[in-house]
């Protein structure tokens, strides 16, 4: 907002009336924008895509003091836990960030609610927090921008708990998740799913924004023994079933591979992100000796462009839940050729999704629906101790 320069050459009754409708307007725009909700970082513009933090404050409430450290904490969390796992994995990141950073602070965009808190209780709690941000902040999107809005309805115990996340056409990815004021008294070095990083449910939090990503669920490799994964199941549901009990967490590296492609990793935007189809012939399932050593899925995959990786989705019918389904990836080759090892299967019969990831950022391999929904289901049966695809 400009306010009228008292130095110009207007008659004094002019430079009245015009103060008073500056005064006017002030008073209105407090009304409709409460003074916490003026954060002048909210209009920069970020020349690359990145992760874009609203914090989403209902009408009956404001927001807690120290919410930049609470928030800053978690970024710079998200930061080591994300980029760190990509890394760990050998793929590249071309950003030392998800966030846009001034002086190193992530600044979020604090968006005030139309509604007082208990109007606030379903996840399209974030299309009026990133229309707000568009509208009412100013801010101007990247394409392929990643919104995290953390809503916040009160001081513990009371909580917004419906987390989500996903891809929208109209705002591309997104998630929503609670903000808890104790999320300024975290410790970034404590396991992610341990004490109060647990009580908070940061995992959760966290595995929103992956699905901001297109990550899906993706359950742990015991054998890694590195704890749960990010994609996986909730805390509490991995202790009893797993026993593991030392609330570690990490990216696993089917999601590190998903998350190398994305234009905010990579740091640039691709120039076309059309959902390329593919077809894919000559699918099968070799056995590894003894059974239960696995099997190896390899196939020849053509389309337009060639895909970099390969994608299984290991569904047999014993997992716990879908939140345990294990993921491995393989190369595509020169000539489309392509294996992936999955060793960690189950002898019992189950299906695979296979499905592709590209340079241009995106996965599919229908080309009609993006990641996992676009996959292609191959069957399988174990029986006289070999996994056979039902339907080549
Ligand atoms: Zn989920």
């Amino acid at each position: 907002m400009k306010i009228a320069d008292p130095t110009t050459g207007v008659s004094p009754r002019h430079r009245m009336l015009s103060r008073c409708c500056v005064l006017a307007g002030l008073i209105f725009f407090a009304l409709a924008v409460p003074a916490w909700a003026q954060h002048p970082a909210a209009k920069t513009t970020a020349d690359r895509p990145t992760v874009r933090v609203i914090l989403f404050v209902p009408s009956d409430r404001r927001p807690p003091d120290d919410s930049l450290v609470g928030l800053n904490k978690v970024a710079d969390l998200t930061d080591r836990l994300i980029l760190g796992g990509i890394r760990k994995w050998g793929f590249r990141t071309g950003e030392p960030s998800l966030f846009q950073r001034v002086n190193g602070v992530v600044r979020p965009i604090i968006v005030a609610g139309k509604m007082p808190a208990k109007h606030y209780t379903k996840p399209s709690v974030h299309k009026e927090a990133i229309r707000s941000a568009l509208q009412q902040n100013g801010v101007i999107a990247q394409p392929h921008d990643v919104w995290w809005v953390f809503v916040y309805v009160g001081e513990p115990p009371e909580r917004y708990s419906d987390f989500r996340g996903g891809f929208s056409e109209e705002f591309g990815g997104w998630s929503v998740a609670n903000y808890d004021s104790r999320m300024s008294r975290i410790n970034i070095d404590a396991p992610l799913a341990s004490g109060l990083n647990d009580t908070i449910a940061l995992k959760g939090t966290i595995h929103e924004l992956g699905h901001g990503f297109g990550l899906p669920h993706i359950g742990p490799k015991s054998r890694l023994k590195r704890g749960n994964t990010l994609m996986g199941p909730i805390n509490a549901i991995y202790r009893r079933i797993s026993g593991d009990q030392s609330g570690k967490a990490y990216i696993s590296q089917a999601s590190a591979a998903m998350l190398a492609i994305h234009p905010i990793i990579r740091g640039k935007t691709p120039s076309d992100t059309r959902l390329i189809p593919t077809k894919v012939s000559n699918a099968r399932l070799i056995s590894s000796p003894g059974a239960t050593a696995g099997f190896q899925l390899s196939g020849r995959v053509a389309a337009e462009t060639r895909p970099l990786v390969a994608v299984v989705g290991d569904h047999h019918e014993k997992r716990p839940g879908e939140y345990w389904t294990k993921h491995y990836i393989g190369p595509v080759g020169r000539d489309g050729r392509f294996q992936v090892h999955v060793n960690e299967a189950v002898p019992v019969d189950g299906e695979i999704k296979l499905w592709f990831l590209f340079d241009n950022g995106t996965m599919t391999a229908d080309g009609q629906l993006r990641g996992a929904r676009g996959a292609i289901t191959l069957p399988y049966r174990f029986t006289a101790q070999q996994w056979q695809l039902t339907s080549p």
